[in-house]
This record gives structure tokens, sequence and C-alpha cells, in this order.
């Protein structure tokens, strides 16, 4: 319980209550007036499973606090070292390395309506084979998109889409909120990047991009009034 809680402490150097595999979820809900030691806590993942490395059953390198979505579902019994064929592969030590800066969230325009692409940007083949191993167990590239299939919804609930020149200032602003806050809220870390790659955009696509957000908002409602529509 002392490892845990120091792990998922909110100052540095606690990582925060928010899963560090995937940063979509919460290790654990805190609650109000409990005592440390009685909060509920999120699962260890052995990271190497401990039936096939039972050498590192106990040892604390291999014990990672994990989101329940990363433990139970996405990793199971996969293999950090070997691939599903067996081949050796490589994987990032989470207690040293990370794929921050090697991964891009960015909206793409190639279709009829715009879609959120999540991509690896390594900085070299090593951290290309690391990244792969990464997304293959954890499966963060169908988590990600997943999640922003609403992409609309998604963007309207957080920017203000009145002009281009307030969606723009909007868009800057979350950017900074959500990847100054990143290890607090989860999605925090991954609307950050969407919002940092939507900056590098020429105002004629932000501009497309918030004409599909305005046409979401329901012609009879609230919202609809604010914005004149
Ligand atoms: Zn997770």
């Amino acid at each position: 319980m002392d490892h845990y809680n120091r792990y998922n402490a909110d100052p540095p150097p606690g990582n925060g209550n928010v899963c560090g595999m995937c940063a979509t979820e919460l290790l654990a809900q805190r609650q109000n007036r409990v005592a440390a030691e009685d909060q509920w806590r999120a699962p260890y993942d052995h990271l190497l499973a401990k039936e096939k490395y039972p050498q590192f059953g106990v040892d604390p390198d291999n014990l990672l606090p994990t989101c329940h979505t990363c433990n139970s579902k996405a990793k199971l019994a996969k293999d950090l070292l070997r691939d599903p064929e067996g081949l050796r592969r490589t994987c990032f030590d989470p207690w040293s390395e990370s794929a921050h800066e090697q991964v891009a969230l960015q909206v793409e325009f190639l279709d009829i309506l715009p879609i959120a692409t999540w991509t690896m940007t390594p900085i070299d083949p090593i951290n290309q084979s690391k990244l792969t191993t990464w997304n293959e167990i954890y499966r963060i590239k169908e988590r990600i998109e997943g999640e922003f299939l609403s992409l609309r919804e998604k963007l309207t609930e957080d920017l203000d889409v009145r002009d281009l020149a307030v969606f723009k200032n909007s868009i800057e602003h979350k950017a900074r909120v959500r990847l100054s806050s990143a290890r607090l809220t989860p999605y925090n870390y991954w609307r950050g990047l969407l919002y940092s790659s939507l900056l590098r955009l020429p105002d004629q696509l932000l501009e497309r991009l918030r004409a599909f957000c305005l046409d979401g908002l329901d012609p009879n409602g609230d919202a609809a009034a604010t914005y004149g529509v």
C-alpha cells in the first residue's frame, strides 16, 4: 500500500492517479474521508507474467499499477519480450522510458468527415520497435481512436466554435491546460496532443473543422441559439 500510494501521489515524483500505460483511465477512484490505507487500489500488473518468468514474480521493478482496462482487457497474458510468433522483441522500461514525444494524435481530412488518427513518431528504429510492442500489448491505437470516433462531440465539449479567431484561441488554451494536467484526468494527455496538432493546421482546414463542429450543434438547442445558427 505504501508503494502504491507513493506511485499514484499527485505531486512529483508521484505519477498521479491516471494510468501511466494508456493515460485513458484512472488507476482507481479516490474517496473523500477515507484513510490512505483504505482507499481502493488499482491492480498491479506483472510486466513479465509470473507464470512465464517466476524469477521476477515479486521483483518491484516488474510490478506496475495499471488501470483495469490495461490489465484485464488489453494485456491479459501477452508477453512483452516475445511476439505472438515467439520472436524476441523489445519494449519500454516503464520506470525509465516513455513514449512521450514519440506519438501523435491528429485530425485528418481524407474522408468526407474529419477523423482523429493516432500515429507513432519514433526517434529511431529501436524506439519504433518499443512503440510497436507497447501498442500491440495495450492496444493504444484502437483505444485512442475509439475515444475520438465521436470527434465532433469531443471537440465541441472543449472548444469555442463561435468564429475562427475564438476557435483558435480556445484550441491554444485547451492544449495548454490539458497537457499540464495530463496526470490528473484521463484522456487529458491525448486531448492535449490532439489540440497541439490542430494548432499546426492552416486556417482553411481549421475553418472546415469549425464548420464540422457547428453542424453538430442541435438547431433547436441552447448552443445553437448562443451561436446564432
Ligand atoms: Zn491503462
